[in-house]
């Protein structure tokens, strides 16, 4: 078994990368693992481990599909991570987010096409569905994406079901609520507040806070990934919720206290532009079908992100 990663060198891509190569998934003890990454601001060497034996590296950009057509033959799936994934960002500037997951999708799914790649799984987001008062979202409610990023992640899902149901690909799509856990970057709420907070500076805090988020472990998302490399069907989509639906207002909470520090050290700040007011996710699809089920329980993933942070300086402090 052959697998090649995009964005392996981001957050949840080197999570994934890593628990394979520890032998975390059942079956793919011996698998080989290809790492295609640009290594973006986003994208970190230090999450990868180099020397091993079963991992390759191979820096480049999903946009380029010439670079595309020389690394993906031989392999036996594609777990396509790489993306531009910070909404602040494309609120900035939205170029960079419909070039690297619309084009750099379409280039990723080309790819895989031409060279026979047999399976492929594109790792998408919740922020697809747009904002939900009450209930919450099945895999066939309509897109309705708030901010350039959820609309150019919808846009590379739509390409990839595309392909599957024209050119007959082999490819099922993830949607995952919000991640937390050890290596994510700096500019994410759960890093951004925990390295301030550790750093004694104060952390802001959108608006009122009352915006909800369901949070999921890296470590049961990429689970979750598995799963459907595994044994999910083609042209299906599976959202993956985390169960723990929490305010800003609470998260900070729990941080603050994990953190040993008190509300003096949060400044209100202006809210986001656009900013989604709930997400929930309904995921009995990928439960009863697949057997998914997360098992990080928040306060104690929390409480190691925590400590991960605090005992690894070297890796965010740069
Ligand atoms: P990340 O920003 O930490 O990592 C993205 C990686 O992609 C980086 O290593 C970066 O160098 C690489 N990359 C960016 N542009 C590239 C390009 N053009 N070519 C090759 N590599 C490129 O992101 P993440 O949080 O690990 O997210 C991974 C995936 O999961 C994304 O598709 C994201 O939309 C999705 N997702 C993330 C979350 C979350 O909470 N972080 C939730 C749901 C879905």
């Amino acid at each position: 078994m052959r697998l090649l990663v995009t964005g392996g060198a981001g957050f949840i891509g080197s999570h994934y990368v890593r628990t394979l190569l520890r032998g975390g998934y059942p079956g793919f003890e011996h698998a080989r693992v290809t790492v295609l990454d640009k290594l973006s601001y986003a994208g970190n060497r230090d999450n990868l481990p180099f020397s091993h034996p079963r991992m390759e590296f191979v820096r480049g950009d999903v946009c380029d599909l010439d670079f595309l057509r020389e690394v993906f033959p031989g392999h036996d799936a594609v777990v396509h991570f790489a993306a531009e994934s910070h909404v602040d960002r494309s609120v900035e500037s939205a170029a960079e987010f419909v070039r690297t997951n619309v084009g750099g999708t379409q280039s990723v799914l080309d790819a895989c096409l031409e060279a026979g790649i047999p399976r492929m799984v594109h790792i998408s987001t919740d922020e697809v569905y747009g904002s939900i008062d009450e209930g919450a979202w099945t895999e066939s409610w309509p897109l309705a994406p708030n901010s350039p990023y959820a609309a150019s992640k919808a846009g590379s899902d739509m390409m990839a079901r595309a392909y599957w149901r024209t050119h007959g690909l082999d490819v099922s799509i993830t949607r995952c609520s919000n991640n937390y856990g050890p290596h994510q970057h700096p500019e994410k709420v759960i890093p951004l507040f925990v390295t301030r907070l550790i750093r004694g500076e104060r952390v802001p805090l959108y608006g009122d806070g009352r915006n909800v988020r369901e949070w999921l472990h890296v470590d049961d998302h990429c689970a979750a990934v598995q799963l459907v490399l595994t044994k999910g069907r083609a042209g299906e989509i599976y959202n993956v919720g985390g169960g723990n639906a929490l305010t800003n207002v609470e998260l900070t909470e729990r941080l603050l206290r994990l953190v040993g520090a008190d509300w003096s050290m949060v400044r209100r700040s202006p809210d986001r532009k656009g900013h989604d007011l709930r997400y929930a996710l309904d995921d009995s699809k990928i439960r009863e079908e697949l057997g998914y089920r997360p098992r990080v329980p928040l306060e104690q993933g929390l409480a190691d992100t925590v400590t991960w942070y605090r005992d690894n300086p070297y890796w965010w402090k740069p």
